[in-house]
């Protein structure tokens, strides 16, 4: 049931650089859902069920207990890709998150572009970001989600040696642009959510209360049609 999209396994470096840079484009590559040169990329999972993971990008911020208040009432788990920075400025709330029984991935810490980056940036990034995230009790498995989902060389380097997970998602109904309504959200997730699937929204800031307000129409919609709302780390051990 589960397929994890296996990235390009390497054994010769340059070789595979070279022939994925051609192949797909530096440019494409950087920012594909479901390519990545080293380590696990899942951008979905390969299942009959109908299982559906909401996850929510940024923060915690100022919004969170809005956000928890909307899932308490929709009754569905949601996964959190915060960042260690947030997390280390608003430790109420990611502990917050962790009792209401979410779950937490890593976002980095500063959520800069994670492309021609250093090693040490990466692992910094990445440990820091841990560590608020243990530091809020959470005990489950993290994973990792680069912002603007772009990643190149060193970071997906960095996540394989280190045997991390990088979930990107394959719904994106907030993201089309800045001020879409809540219908067209709700109607975009509805309508490209399939069995397996990752919905991501951004929900952690003011400007983006249509996302926020659009939970309980998607939430409602896909129950009705037979979905079960999931963790990422439940729908990865599907
Ligand atoms: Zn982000």
């Amino acid at each position: 049931m589960r397929s994890r999209l296996r990235t390009v396994l390497v054994s010769t470096v340059v070789v595979v650089i070279t022939l994925t840079v051609v192949a797909f484009g530096g440019f494409e590559l950087m920012n594909s859902r479901t390519v990545q040169l080293f380590g696990t990329l899942v951008n979905r999972v390969d299942t009959d069920e109908k299982v559906v993971a909401l996850t929510l990008d940024d923060g915690p911020s100022t919004t969170t207990g809005e956000v928890l208040r909307t899932l308490d009432e929709a009754g569905v788990p949601a996964t959190f890709y915060v960042t260690g920075d947030e997390m280390a400025e608003h430790p109420d709330l990611g502990r917050a998150i962790v009792d209401a029984g979410h779950e937490l991935g890593n976002h980095t810490a500063s959520h800069r572009r994670m492309v021609f980056v250093g090693p040490g940036t990466v692992a910094d990034e990445i440990e820091r970001t841990d560590a608020e995230i243990r530091a809020a009790g959470y005990d489950g498995e993290i994973t990792f989600r680069p912002p603007y989902g772009k990643k190149l060389i060193t970071l997906p380097r960095y996540l394989d040696q280190h045997d991390r997970t990088t979930v990107t998602w394959d719904v994106e109904p907030d993201s089309v642009s800045a001020d879409t309504d809540v219908d067209t959200i709700v109607r975009t997730a509805v309508e490209q959510t399939r069995p397996g699937s990752i919905i991501l929204l951004h929900v952690m800031y003011p400007s983006r209360a249509a996302s926020l307000a659009a939970i309980p129409g998607i939430v409602a919609a896909l129950r009705a049609d037979g979905y079960r709302f999931v963790t990422v780390s439940e729908m990865l051990a599907n």
